[in-house]
């Protein structure tokens, strides 16, 4: 048996099982039954050692992580994710690596109904990619575009932790107590994608954005598809635990500008704001009203007073870099 059928043989039979699955992995192509009445939500992202995750990474954390940032993008839609093709180079077949990358894919696959149901491996630099698909009722995908003046802006859980997270890796954090440690590093290894959350503001919130790259520039590509812009509350920024015990400069710095949260952005139109925190919040996600959508382009942070708050240099520049297009 060569090393790549060893490889196929890992990750065969990954995720929850699914009656729609018609062929899975061993065939040239997968075949999967959309029900009717259903659109097709699609989705890829790619995970580059030295890149998007720390060489030396966990294997089983890499696994979890390599579908649940693409699991992000089919929450921020609303879609209900159903299938998956995996992506993947490795320098050399590790058997034990392998083992513990699939166990940690097939966790992240089962919690969300996901089938992996086939993929590609090549000899190369490590990178690990998932390939998504997901259904929504005809029409109801939820989108960047549609936000409108007056708009109230929700965000789920917290944010900056995984921006922490990468700190304390790098060695760049210290003093925590080792609970909040520990939450931080999970956040950044282990990121619960929204998905929940995203099916319950589906017909509720008017646009949705994953925040992936920092919430400045995330809420940025949101008001960008509109032409419009935004007052943002930093005193109302949803913060864990954990993060509290951060200096106020470093944390704010990190929950304006920090990546790889997979948090939810929404707009919701004030008078549906009510109906959009119950639905999210009866599937177990917290949701804060951050700010609002202003006809004005441009984000402003202000205080709890009005008061106009300059974003700290870490949250600023990410923003400005991404804003220019760059
Ligand atoms: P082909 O050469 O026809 O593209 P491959 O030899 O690449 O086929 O793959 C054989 C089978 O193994 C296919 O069903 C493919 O989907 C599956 N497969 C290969 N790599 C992966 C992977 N990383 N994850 C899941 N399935 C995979
Ligand atoms: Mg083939």
């Amino acid at each position: 048996m060569g090393e790549f059928d060893l490889i196929r043989r890992h990750l065969s039979g990954l995720g929850a099982p699914r009656a729609d699955v018609a062929v899975g992995v061993g065939d040239d192509g997968a075949v999967v039954r959309p029900p009717p009445g259903r659109e097709l939500v699609l989705t890829t992202d790619l995970l580059l050692e030295g890149v998007h995750f720390l060489p030396g990474t966990d294997p089983e954390a890499l696994g979890w992580r390599a579908l649940a940032v693409s699991l992000s993008d089919l929450a921020a839609m609303g879609a209900e994710p159903a299938w998956a093709t995996l992506v993947l180079s490795l320098p050399a077949a590790d058997e034990a690596w392998l083992a513990a990358f699939a166990r940690g894919l097939d966790a992240c696959a089962r919690v969300h109904g996901v089938a992996l149901v086939g993929g590609d491996t090549v000899r190369g630099p490590l990178a690990a990619g998932a390939q998504l698909c997901g259904l929504v009722p005809e029409g109801a995908a939820l989108r960047r575009l549609g936000a409108r003046p007056g708009d109230v802006l929700c965000v789920t859980g917290t944010l900056g932790d995984a921006a922490a997270g990468l700190a304390l890796a790098r060695g760049g954090l210290a003093g925590l107590a080792p609970e909040h440690e520990a939450h931080l590093r999970a956040r950044l290894e282990r990121p619960a994608p929204r998905v929940a959350a995203g099916l319950a503001a589906r017909g509720l919130a008017r646009a949705a954005i994953d925040v992936s790259d920092g919430l400045l520039a995330d809420l940025g590509h949101l008001l960008e598809a509109d032409g419009l812009g935004a007052r943002v509350e930093t005193a109302a920024l949803p913060r864990s635990e954990a993060l509290a015990a951060v200096p106020p400069a470093r944390r704010l710095a990190w929950q304006l500008g920090g990546g790889d949260d997979y948090e939810l952005l929404l707009a919701v139109a004030p008078s549906r704001l009510a109906a959009l925190e119950e639905a999210v919040r009866a599937t177990g996600t917290p949701l804060t009203v951050i700010g609002r959508v202003e006809a004005e382009p441009g984000v402003r942070c202000v205080d709890a007073a009005g008061r106009p708050v300059e974003p700290p240099a870490a949250g600023w520049d990410h923003f400005a870099r991404d804003g220019d297009g760059a």
